[in-house]
C-alpha cells in the first residue's frame, strides 16, 4: 500500500525544507546568489539521475541474460558490458556543459561584489582546462566506482551460489548505488565546487585582491569539520595554495575549499568559502585603470599557467620515481625514503642501486612472461582483460610522459608487487591498490588526460605510495 501522493508531498517538503536550510548556509558564508545556487543544483541533479538509472537500468537488463554468475563474470561478458556502457562520456558531457556555462556567469557575480564597476569577459586557461579535465575525471571516476561494486557484488554472488534471476532481483530489491541520492550528493558537491572555482577566477582577475582568507560557515551541519572551523580565518596570497591538514593527518594544498585536488571526504558536504582581501589604493583607482590592470592579471596567469605545465615536466626529468606512480609532489621525497628504507630488513634498500637493476631485470623479465596475467586474475579476481591492459600499461607500453614518449621508469616496489601477485604468495594491500590504481589511471588517459593528471586522479582513490608508507 502506498498512499503516494502523500509520500511525494512530503519528500518534496524535506527537499523544499532542505534547500532552505542550504541557501542560508550558503548565504551565510558569502556564496553569490543562494537563491540561482539551489536551483542549478537541482537541475544538474535531474540530468545527473537520468544518465545514472539509465545506466542502472542498461547493467540490469545485460547481466540478466547471462547464463549464470560465474559464466558473466568469468566469460567475456561483464567486459563486454563494461566496454559498452557509456556513461562516463554522459556524464563528462553533462558537467562540462554546466561548468562551461555556470562557470563565467558566476565568476561575474563574484567579481561585482568586489568591484561593481568590473565583468568577467574571459576566463584563464588554467580554469578552462580545469572544466576539462575535471568533467572527464568525474564522469570516469563514477562510473569506475559504480563498476566494482557492481563486481564485488556478483563476486558475493558467486560465493553465496546466487542464480542470475536472483542476483538481477536483489539489485532492484537492494540497489548497490541509490541514483537518486547519489546524484542529489554530486550535483551538490559540483555546483559547490564550481562556486569555488568562480570565485577564484575572478579574485585572479581583480588587480585590489592580493590576499584570500578561508571561511567556515558552521551553522548548517550539526557536525562541523574540525580541520575545517581550523581553516577559519587563515589567509594566504591569492595566487598560492592554503595548507590544509586533513582529517586522515596528511597535509593538502588546495586553492579554494573543495578543490578538486582535494579527496572526497574533504570536499563532500563542505560550505566552506573564500574570499578576496580588497586593497583599497587599487580599489581607489579610476576604472580605465583597474580594467587594464584586470587584463594583465589575466595574461599574467595564463603566462604563469604555461609556465607551471613546462616545470613540472623538467621536475618529472630528473626525479627518478616519476613512473606513474610515485608522486612528484616537491618535499616528498625524502619523507618516503627514509619510510621505504627503514622498514625493510635484510631486503634490498628501494633506493640502492642494486634495487634500480634488478627493477630493470625484473621489468624485461615481465616482458617476456606469457602467463603471468592469467595467474594474477586468478589469484586476485580481476579479469584477465583488465590484467593484460594494466601490464601492457605499466611494463610494455610507451607513453606520451612530461619528459617525452617513453616507457615508465623500472621501480623496485612496482617490481615486488608484481612478483608477489604474480606468484600468490603474500600479496599486500598496496598490490591491489597497484593493480586498481593503474586500471584508474590508464582509463583516465584512454580518454585524453595526460598522465601526470590521471595519476593525480587515480592517486585520490588508489594512493599506491600511502599504501606502501602504512605497511612499512
Ligand atoms: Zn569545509
Amino acid at each position: 500500500m502506498c498512499d503516494c501522493a502523500a509520500l511525494i508531498k512530503a519528500i518534496d517538503a524535506y527537499i523544499a525544507k532542505a534547500d532552505d536550510d542550504l541557501k542560508d548556509a550558503l548565504n551565510g558564508a558569502g556564496f553569490a546568489d543562494p537563491d540561482g545556487a539551489v536551483k542549478e543544483i537541482s537541475s544538474l541533479e535531474e540530468k545527473v539521475t537520468e544518465v545514472l538509472t539509465a545506466e542502472t537500468t542498461y547493467i540490469t537488463s545485460k547481466i540478466s541474460q547471462a547464463k549464470d554468475l560465474p559464466n558473466l563474470y568469468y566469460g567475456d561478458l561483464w567486459d563486454e558490458i563494461k566496454n559498452g556502457d557509456t556513461t562516463a562520456e554522459e556524464l563528462a558531457a553533462v558537467f562540462g556543459d554546466e561548468f562551461m556555462a555556470y562557470i563565467p556567469e558566476l565568476a561575474g557575480e563574484y567579481i561585482r561584489q568586489a568591484d561593481p564597476e568590473l565583468s568577467v569577459n574571459t576566463i584563464t586557461e588554467r580554469t578552462n582546462s580545469w572544466i576539462n579535465v575535471w568533467s572527464i575525471t568525474l564522469g570516469l571516476i563514477m562510473a569506475f566506482n559504480f563498476h566494482r561494486n557492481v563486481e564485488n557484488s556478483i563476486i558475493d554472488g558467486i560465493i553465496n551460489g546466487l542464480s542470475i534471476s536472483m542476483f538481477a532481483q536483489n539489485m532492484k530489491d537492494k540497489p548497490i548505488r541509490d541514483d537518486y541520492h547519489n546524484a542529489r550528493l554530486v550535483s551538490m558537491t559540483e555546483i559547490l565546487r564550481a562556486h569555488s572555482v568562480a570565485n577564484q577566477e575572478a579574485i585572479m582577475q581583480n588587480p585590489a585582491v592580493e590576499y584570500k582568507e578561508w571561511v567556515h560557515a558552521g551553522v548548517f551541519q550539526t557536525k562541523p569539520r574540525e580541520n575545517h572551523v581550523a581553516m577559519n580565518g587563515v589567509t594566504a596570497r591569492k595566487d598560492e595554495p592554503f595548507q590544509l591538514l586533513g582529517a586522515d593527518g596528511s597535509l593538502y594544498n588546495p586553492m579554494y575549499p573543495r578543490d578538486s585536488n582535494l579527496p572526497p571526504e574533504e570536499s563532500i558536504n563542505c560550505h566552506c568559502m573564500h574570499k578576496g582581501a580588497v586593497n583599497e589604493n587599487v580599489f581607489g583607482l579610476p576604472l580605465e585603470e583597474r580594467k587594464r590592470m584586470q587584463e594583465e592579471a589575466i595574461a599574467a596567469d595564463n603566462e604563469k599557467f604555461t609556465q607551471e605545465n613546462v616545470t613540472n615536466g623538467e621536475n618529472t626529468l630528473t626525479n627518478p620515481d616519476n613512473n606513474g606512480i610515485i608522486e612528484v609532489e616537491t618535499g616528498s621525497e625524502n619523507n618516503m625514503n627514509e619510510n621505504m628504507s627503514g622498514g625493510i630488513s635484510g631486503a634490498l634498500d628501494p633506493e640502492s642501486k642494486e634495487a634500480e637493476i634488478h627493477a630493470e631485470q625484473y621489468y624485461e623479465s615481465v616482458r617476456n612472461m606469457k602467463n603471468d596475467y592469467i595467474n594474477i586474475a586468478k589469484n586476485t579476481g580481476f579479469s584477465e582483460n583488465d590484467i593484460k591492459e594494466i601490464k601492457n600499461y605499466l611494463f610494455v607500453d610507451k607513453h606520451e610522459l612530461t619528459d617525452g614518449y617513453k616507457r615508465f621508469t623500472p621501480y623496485f616496489e612496482i617490481a615486488q608487487s608484481w612478483q608477489r601477485l604474480e606468484s600468490g604468495i603474500n600479496i599486500r594491500e598496496q598490490d591491489i591498490i597497484l593493480l586498481n590504481h593503474e586500471l584508474t589511471e590508464l582509463r583516465l588517459v584512454k580518454s585524453g588526460i595526460s598522465q601526470d593528471d590521471a595519476h593525480i586522479e587515480a592517486s585520490k582513490i588508489f594512493n599506491y605510495r600511502k599504501a606502501i608508507e602504512k605497511e612499512e
